[in-house]
């Protein structure tokens, strides 16, 4: 049972390499990232820089945070709040090299690849235009 509660907790963390389709369903089952979202001030900053600036922030925090073989602070470099893709990577396991190693299969003890770091600005990406989408509905509602 104790099992089956870790595994259903930190969640349903997919067993093998998954689609970004799989990543998100899985990590839309697990209650502490679902929890992440962007505050008022995180949510104003970014619709005053745009996507595309605060993507090239975040392509900047992993050049230096997380795409090192052994980055500085692991599991402790991403903050969680004052940045939209800080917010980001933590709702999408793409805060350290652990969280990415687990959910989305990308080992540690390398230097993440350019085609590797394009895919983690990608998940961020997928992640803000959802919560872009729902500030709309919001909005209009
Ligand atoms: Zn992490």
């Amino acid at each position: 049972m104790a099992i089956t509660n870790r595994i259903l907790d930190e969640d349903a963390a997919p067993a093998t390499p998954v689609s970004l389709d799989g990543v998100f369903d899985a990590l839309g089952r697990s209650p502490f990232r679902r929890r992440c979202g962007l505050a008022a001030a995180e949510r104003a900053y970014l619709e005053r820089k745009g996507l595309a600036v605060v993507l090239r922030h975040a392509r900047d925090f992993i050049d230096r945070r997380l795409a090192p073989r052994q980055p500085p602070n692991d599991g402790r470099q991403t903050p969680f709040r004052g940045h939209p893709a800080f917010v980001a990577q933590h709702a999408t396991a793409t805060c350290c090299r652990c969280c990415l190693a687990k959910w989305h299969r990308i080992p540690r003890g390398h230097a993440l690849t350019e085609p590797e770091c394009q895919y983690v600005v990608a998940v961020i990406e997928r992640w803000l235009r959802g919560q872009a989408r729902q500030l709309h509905r919001r909005g209009r509602s």
